[in-house]
């Protein structure tokens, strides 16, 4: 018997939790027969909800006190505090990372499972196939995001995988230990190496409620993944500010030579102003890429916990 923990993060999300239990424990079930295999142990986390989703988790706890157990956030920490803080509570042998929303079918699992036991593999994700109904405008987004990190950062991010995944003891345990607080799941557990391997899975629509994120968030998300895993816009900063200020000698030295053989032109004021905006410019967009990075070093050196823990059980 192997124990498979489930962390499953959920931020408002009452209606999906109980619906979740009853899928999950049924796969679980058919993993257990005719042999059993594996015994759950699911660790739902309470992103700081605003409606009955601990409630729902403390009535499941109730009725399944061995098996399902919970951690309540203080406030909204987001995903990434989540899956933390679930990853830290887990004491299984595998651990799952499942959205409640059912868009990570379950159906996976015993296949995960195998890859795992069988073939040797340390993790399994999941990668999802284009999203129907999903924006050309968002499909276009995430494809370019994907494109760009791939190409300036030294880990490789999946396109279009999940959170979704199983992982063994000791990938989670290489997982936990990576002390940042700025975390970007999708770098961090390519980052840790290992044999991974991934599925490809048909886009799911979400069991009930509506999902948390909007474009802005997104576009948030992608930047924080680009400078956690990259300095590539760092060195960008440096190449645009070395290029502008040779430009810049060139001209001072046409300016300077013209002035010696033909004379000075008064008249050329508005092109001096246009150069001027030109760089000024690119030296607010450098100290830009500099603020994001000593932002990063900011909250990092502040030690701050990654989440806030009001009861668990
Ligand atoms: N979630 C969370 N904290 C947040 C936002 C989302 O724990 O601040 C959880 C949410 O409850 C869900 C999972 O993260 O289980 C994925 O969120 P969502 O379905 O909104 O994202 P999508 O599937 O649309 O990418
Ligand atoms: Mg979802």
């Amino acid at each position: 018997m192997k124990k498979i923990s489930l962390v499953v993060p959920c931020y408002n999300e009452e209606e999906s939790i109980p619906l979740f239990y009853r899928t999950v424990s049924k796969v679980i079930d058919s993993m257990n027969t005719p042999t059993p295999t594996v015994t759950p142990e699911y660790i739902f986390v309470d992103d700081g909800s605003s409606d009955h989703t601990l409630k729902e988790m403390k009535e499941l706890h109730q009725s399944h006190p061995e098996t399902v157990h919970y951690r309540s956030f203080s406030r909204n920490f987001g995903k990434e505090s989540a899956l933390a803080a679930g990853l830290q509570a887990t004491t299984g042998e595998l651990v799952a990372v499942m959205d409640v929303d059912l868009q990570d079918p379950p159906e996976l699992l015993p296949k995960m499972f195998a890859l795992i036991e069988n073939e040797g593999y340390d993790c399994v994700g999941t990668i999802q196939k284009e999203r129907r109904g999903q924006s050309k405008l968002r499909a276009f987004l995430s494809s370019s995001f994907y494109r760009v990190i791939n190409k300036i950062s030294d880990v490789r991010i999946e396109p279009n995988a999940r959170d979704y995944r199983l992982m063994t003891r000791q990938f989670v345990d290489t997982v936990i230990s990576l002390p940042e607080f700025n975390r970007f799941s999708k770098g961090i557990f390519s980052w840790v190496g290992f044999k991974t391997t991934y599925l490809t899975y048909e886009s799911q629509p979400r069991a009930a409620g509506t999902t948390h994120w909007n474009l802005r968030q997104l576009f948030a998300y992608s930047i924080e993944g680009i400078i956690d895993f990259s300095n590539a816009p760092l060195r960008l900063a440096t190449w645009v500010g070395s290029i502008s200020f040779i430009l810049s000698i060139f001209g001072l030295l046409f300016v300077i030579i013209r002035a010696l053989t033909v004379g000075g032109a008064v008249a050329g004021w508005p092109s001096l102003v246009a150069i001027m905006l030109f760089i000024g410019g690119i030296q607010l967009f450098c100290l830009g890429i500099l603020g994001q990075y000593i932002n990063k070093i900011y909250l990092e050196t502040k030690h701050r916990p990654k989440y806030i823990v009001r009861e668990e059980k």
